[in-house]
């Protein structure tokens, strides 16, 4: 199975190759020896299951009805099951499912449904593709077919050359971008705050706090290792969640594994509770071996977090478009920000660049360094506001060449209320 692809996303983020369609994702399947995923994936198609289905060394099972489709179960010869479901009327193949494992939600069924059959050199292929998951019914992927080629060349499929456009920011990418790194290392930042990876440490009197639920099992494994020997007897019992977007929330699952206490806005108390509640036994992570309750601490505009050794402030996030239940961390003694989603350093545009400093104002706290979850090390207040600035003006070139070509963008005009610096060549 050849598929050749371009991505674009429609939410607007820090990086310009997803939001341009940059990025390629070209690729070759083999149906016999691929990966666990992209074989499945390749059955949507309903040519390829159909085929698989007639395959001897498939096995078809548990025929049965369900409203006007019959359903069966496939187990290929890989030992992967999928139901397959004809339609009783027309005989024509009308959906396919399947579980795969997700770190956020755990078992995660994927359905594809099929419509608008039109006949293609003596073949029936549909011109709709509608994939939802089981969670919350979204829809995965909707694909409205140009044309359908039957039995004639095609182009060859080149996969694109490395490096070709930087990888989405906010799909739902586990682990988030620190996990290549080798033996995780933490920097102490001021007394009793430690940054490693993206990830900041709090000390209090008997416990530290950590920012950020972004790593799975294993990565969040690692990360604990190290943050557990900071402090003799310390160990992290905390994790505040700076929002639930799914590359944030990535170690949700695994942190309530670890019975870790989490500290998020009120709002997300619920989807939380579904996140962590979800079942994974056809393919279990931590919470699906060892399920625990959510403990949950939430947050409504301002939760102070203070003992004999530590002052955190955590805030509700204002004006920011991205995000409605975030929040961000202040320490005060030293002069810390701990945000995510706020600023991204070395990234193209800033849709919501006037966030940074109306928080700093509205809550009247110094700002001395940042410590961004989006970032790899410290940067001053300083730094940190030249690269919002520089990246507004990357989304507002974007947007005039949208304007100037008339096409849609969404997220333009970039709505920013602060006052730019004269540009400087
Ligand atoms: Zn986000």
């Amino acid at each position: 199975m050849r598929t050749e692809q371009r991505l674009k996303y429609n939410f607007v983020f820090a990086n310009a190759a997803p939001q341009l369609g940059l990025n390629r994702t070209n690729q070759v399947v083999d149906l016999e020896t691929g990966a666990r995923n992209a074989r499945l994936d390749a059955l949507t198609n309903p040519i390829v299951v159909v085929r698989a289905a007639l395959d001897p060394a498939t096995k078809v099972s548990n025929l049965r009805r369900a409203g006007n489709l019959q359903l069966v179960d496939l187990t290929l010869k890989q030992g992967d099951t999928l139901t397959l479901g004809i339609d009783a009327t027309s005989n024509l193949p009308a959906s396919v499912s399947y579980v795969v494992g997700n770190g956020n939600v755990g078992d995660l069924t994927l359905t594809t449904k099929w419509v608008g059959w039109v006949p293609e050199n003596g073949v029936q292929v549909p011109l709709g593709y509608n994939t939802t998951s089981d969670w919350r019914n979204i829809v995965q992927s909707k694909l409205y077919v140009d044309r359908n080629i039957v039995d004639a060349p095609i182009e060859e499929i080149v996969a694109p050359a490395a490096g070709g456009g930087r990888g989405g920011a906010g799909g739902g990418a586990a682990g988030g971008r620190g996990g290549q790194a080798a033996a995780p290392q933490a920097t102490k930042v001021a007394d009793h705050v430690w940054y490693m990876n993206g990830n900041t440490f709090f000390e209090f009197d008997d416990h530290l706090t950590m920012f950020e639920t972004n790593r799975n099992d294993a990565a969040l494994q690692a990360v604990l290792a190290v943050a557990n020997s900071l402090v003799p007897g310390k160990r992290v019992t905390q994790v505040i969640m700076s929002h639930h977007h799914f590359d944030h929330s990535a170690g949700v699952r695994a942190a309530v594994a670890q019975v870790l206490t989490i500290i998020a806005r009120r709002g997300n108390e619920g989807i939380l509770r579904e996140m962590t509640s979800r079942p994974a036994t056809l393919f279990p992570d931590a919470l699906g071996r060892n399920p625990q309750p959510l403990k949950f601490i939430p947050v409504d505009d301002h939760l102070k977090l203070k003992d004999g050794t530590n002052e955190v402030d955590i805030y509700h996030v204002i004006a920011d478009n991205h995000m409605a239940d975030a929040v961000l961390a202040h320490v005060p003694a030293s002069s810390l920000l701990v945000e995510a989603d706020l600023t991204t350093q070395n990234w193209d545009y800033q849709w919501w660049g006037g966030s940074f400093m109306d928080n700093i104002e509205h809550r009247k706290i110094k700002v001395v360094t940042n410590l961004a979850v989006h970032a790899q090390q410290p940067f001053p207040i300083a730094e940190v506001v030249a690269a919002i600035e520089k990246q507004v003006r990357g989304a507002q070139e974007m947007c005039a060449r949208a304007a100037a070509a008339q096409f849609y963008q969404p997220g333009c005009p970039v709505q920013y209320t602060r006052t730019l610096p004269p540009a400087t060549p």
